[in-house]
């Protein structure tokens, strides 16, 4: 099996019950197993006006593969009413593969690490919860990341 961690995020229609939702049908994804799930954490969005967003992090082991796992997670999204209009615009829920064990992916549909992870605090600070220690592949540390990522707009739940 290989470590995932998959980034959650909504903004409508009671976003952290939309996480847990989304939890829940990642516990049943077949192959994988739910390890662990950060804390809840509130966030600007963005961009600007819309609602704020609730993130968490989950740990998740798979034996799926990266594709596999990508299209059940956009199957979890539709579930739970994804529409996509604007590039970041409000949605129900998003999950994205943060990290998928060691493999650096660059294909059309999937990019691993997720090309923003060293931008987002909303990323990197659940992130630290379920693994502190963490290293990429291209040998930055977690800890460098965060100490470039100041705690700004967001709030732990
Ligand atoms: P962002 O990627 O900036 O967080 P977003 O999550 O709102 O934006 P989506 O509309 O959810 O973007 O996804 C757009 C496309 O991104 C998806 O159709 C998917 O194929 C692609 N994609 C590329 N890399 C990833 C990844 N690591 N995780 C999830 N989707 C990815
Ligand atoms: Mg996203
Ligand atoms: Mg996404």
């Amino acid at each position: 099996m290989e470590r995932v961690y998959i980034g959650l995020g909504s903004n409508l229609a009671d976003p952290a019950e939309q996480l847990r939702s989304a939890l829940n049908a990642l516990a049943q994804l077949a192959s994988s197993e739910l390890v662990r799930v950060s804390s809840f954490y509130s966030s600007d969005s963005l961009l600007p006006g819309q609602p704020r967003f609730t993130n968490a992090v989950a740990a998740l082991n798979t034996d799926l593969d990266p594709l596999t796992l990508l299209d059940a997670l956009q199957a979890i999204e539709l579930e739970q009413g994804r529409e996509r209009h604007e590039r970041w615009g409000p949605r129900t829920l998003d999950l994205d593969i943060i990290l998928f064990g060691d493999r650096v992916i660059d294909e059309p549909r999937l990019k691993v690490p997720h090309y923003h992870l060293q931008a987002r605090a909303f990323v990197l600070y659940p992130l630290a919860e379920l693994a502190p220690h963490l290293q990429l592949a291209d040998g930055r540390t977690l800890d460098q990341l965060l100490s470039d990522c100041p705690f700004v707009g967001l709030e732990r739940l």
